[in-house]
């Protein structure tokens, strides 16, 4: 079975507004093993919309789209999909009927234009929109089904996965699903965890590895093919096995785990409260610290960039993380300071076994370089809490 997207509305061609519909759509259609063959995007033009239609139903089975089904003028995917399938709209007694109810539940009059939602193309199956006014249209010939759904996403969502998922799943008899699973690994390269893990990736087939890099960490994607989801599980937690021998202690966390969370469950469970002093940062560790778990989080404090000259950086992170681990009454102090040359920085990290100090270096003092270097503290601390030595590269 093959699927195409079809994402309609001018707005989109634009980047007026950003596509999260195709982004969730694909998602979706990849966790229930449906391929996903080609996404187009076309503005509310009739003969542009027709035409993608069209070619898509020539190529697909199943054709997914978003937008365009509202009361205004340019809403015009109902009437496009008549033309296409050659089925005069018709007005459905029972779509009025819905309508009306719906505007009387939120106290408002339907307009004229609402009317336009209680047409279907004859012989098509109206989805249930619990959030919106326009319901979703099904429409099947010899070509293929066109499965039309609202452009806006807290109506398209759950009429995906409530309807139409298990509508395709039945109808194509789809039993496999695909399930993911993220390990994250901060403060090593791509191409390091790429040469790292490259025998695992060009060589897996089920399940399949894949990198996502980004400023914040490395993503390794695991996806594995399966009946059920306890069956990708087990074969994942396989692959996540080499994954860590590959990578020793350096996989900070696992799908929505953050790097925060792991250095805060570090510092619970040894009892210990954290302080910090910024100075480059601009609060970036405090604001995450404190998200991730204000109980070992002590208090923080934000400084103006300024570098330390010569060997006085060392001295300065020291005497900086101790005034806030005394001014806080935290176990724990840290600090970090801007040395004269660009994109690095000393940081110290006291605690009641010792002191720790390293090299902070990042691109830059840019929104992305303050990123960086708080990703490379908070590395830098599970790391130590974890016993983690430093990787060979
Ligand atoms: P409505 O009944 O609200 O008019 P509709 O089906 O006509 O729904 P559109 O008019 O195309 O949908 O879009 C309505 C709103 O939904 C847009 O202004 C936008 O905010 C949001 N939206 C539309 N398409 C997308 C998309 N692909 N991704 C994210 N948001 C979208
Ligand atoms: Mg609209």
């Amino acid at each position: 079975m093959q699927a195409e997207i079809v994402m309609i509305g001018t707005e989109l061609l634009l980047g007026q507004i950003v596509d999260t519909n195709a982004t969730f759509m694909g998602q979706v259609l990849a966790e229930n093993g449906i391929n996903l063959y080609q996404k187009t995007t076309v503005g509310d033009n009739r003969e542009r919309i027709n035409r993608a239609l069209e070619t898509a139903l020539a190529r697909a089975d199943v054709v997914l789209t978003s937008g365009g089904l509202g009361p205004t003028e340019d809403d015009i995917t109902r009437e496009c999909i008549a033309e296409v399938f050659g089925r005069p709209l018709e007005l459905r007694p029972e779509l009025v009927e819905e309508l009306e109810a719906r505007f009387r539940r939120i106290g408002r009059r339907p307009t004229g234009n609402n009317l336009k939602q209680a047409y279907a193309p004859e012989g098509a199956v109206a989805l249930e929109n619990p959030n919106g006014t326009a319901p979703g249209l099904m429409v099947e010939d010899a070509r293929g089904i066109v499965i039309a759904m609202p452009g806006v996403p807290r109506e398209l969502k759950p009429m995906l996965k409530d309807h139409v998922l298990p509508f395709l799943r039945k109808r194509f008899n789809l039993s496999g699903l695909v399930h993911y699973r993220v390990l994250k690994v901060c403060g090593v390269g791509e191409s390091a965890i790429d040469t790292a893990i490259g025998p695992l990736i060009r060589d897996s087939a089920n399940p399949t590895v894949g990198l996502l890099a980004s400023p914040e960490s490395v993503r390794i994607r695991i996806a594995a093919r399966a009946d059920t989801k306890a069956e990708a599980e087990t074969l994942i937690d396989a692959m996540a096995a080499k994954v860590h021998v590959a990578l020793p202690g350096l996989v900070m966390g696992v799908d929505d785990e953050t790097l925060e969370g792991a250095v805060a469950a570090q510092l619970r469970a040894r009892g210990w409260r954290l302080a910090l002093a910024e100075t480059h940062t601009a609060g970036m560790m405090a604001q995450r610290m404190s998200t991730a778990d204000a109980a070992s989080f002590a208090g923080g404090l934000v400084l103006p960039a300024a570098a330390c000259p010569g060997s006085g950086a060392a001295v300065c992170a020291r005497e900086l993380a101790d005034a806030v681990r005394r001014q806080f009454g935290a176990e724990c102090g840290f600090a970090s300071v801007l040395l004269e040359e660009a994109g690095q920085a000393r940081a110290v990290l006291l605690t009641p076994e010792g002191a720790l100090e390293w090299e902070l270096r990042f691109s830059s003092l840019g929104e992305v370089g303050q990123l960086r270097a708080t990703v490379s503290g908070l590395e830098h601390m599970r790391r130590h809490f974890a016993g983690v030595s430093e990787p060979p590269w």
